[in-house]
């Protein structure tokens, strides 16, 4: 039986996953999640793209972001937006950092994303605007020492997402699957804000509006079938993960005789730990 890490592992590999297919994340951007028995340190991947997101990707780092075991594997560079925010937020047990090409042009123009229809609701009532030249003047736009990083969590403060001037935004959430769902639904708020506003006037739900409806989308019930819905859909593009980090296999690999016949000999399946070693020890720049 999966522990409760290998579970976390497998869950977070398929979350990177989901936003990736639902054309949130692109070859960059990250999604975190908090160590399930261990709330001093997170989970995140090595640095890799993250459509292609494997159990075994995924490594251990204290709330500094220093990671725990991962010697000679390339990290992302932006990790301190992780650490920082769960330092800063004991609520707060999911993370993803996206640029996405709907959210980006808030970002470009400081015009605010507000929800404008009630599954955006999750993005709570506001999404703060988070301009690194305020506390650092002109710098490379990435957010990669700790006090950025703590920068950014103080914009983001009790809120669940903060907009990052001419760079993206990063959402937070209680747990994976909130935020999964806050991190498709916030880009699909966008980019029904966006069309609205190309024909006409906009108008945020109300307050009590968005107090009500997005506590409702959250519950079980509203999650679960969009959880549902996203991993039957990549079941059928056959993009879930391979393996647990357990060992159970999942997904369409599970059913290719192939998979189990020539892991050994193919140089795209060798154990993870092999694969890890070969990644020179340098640092990714997203
Ligand atoms: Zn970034």
């Amino acid at each position: 039986m999966p522990s409760p890490l290998e579970e976390a592992r497998y869950e977070l590999a398929l979350a990177n996953r989901i936003i990736a297919h639902e054309g949130v994340l692109d070859g960059f951007g990250h999604v975190s999640v908090r160590h399930p028995t261990d709330p001093g340190r997170y989970l995140l991947a090595r640095s890799r793209s993250p459509e292609l997101i494997e159990p075994a990707d995924i490594f251990e780092f204290t709330l500094d972001s220093e990671p725990v075991s991962a010697a000679g594997v390339t990290l992302y560079g932006e990790r301190v937006i992780h650490g920082c925010i769960y330092q800063a937020r004991p609520d707060v047990n999911a993370v993803c950092h996206h640029h996405s090409p709907s959210v980006l042009p808030f970002c470009v123009t400081g015009v605010e994303l507000v929800p404008v229809f009630h599954m955006g609701a999750v993005l709570g009532t506001a999404a703060p605007f988070w301009d690194s030249r305020d506390d650092f003047g002109d710098t490379n736009m990435l957010v990669v020492k700790p006090e950025e990083g703590r920068s950014l969590a103080k914009a983001l403060g009790s809120h669940w997402m903060v907009l990052m001037r001419r760079h993206g935004a990063t959402i937070a959430g209680t747990t994976v699957r909130e935020l999964v769902f806050r991190t498709v639904y916030s880009h699909a708020n966008a980019e029904i804000q966006l069309r609205s506003m190309l024909i006409g006037k906009i108008a945020p739900l109300s307050r009590g509006e968005a107090e009500r409806t997005g506590p409702y989308q959250l519950q079980p019930k509203p999650m679960g079938r969009a959880w549902e819905y996203w991993t039957t859909r990549l079941k059928k593009s056959g993009e879930v993960p391979r393996a647990r980090s357990g060992g159970a296999r999942a997904g369409r690999a599970a059913k290719t005789r192939a998979s189990k016949t020539h892991a050994a000999q193919s140089p795209n399946k060798l154990p993870a730990r092999k694969k890890a070693a070969r990644i020179p020890a340098k640092r990714s720049l997203s």
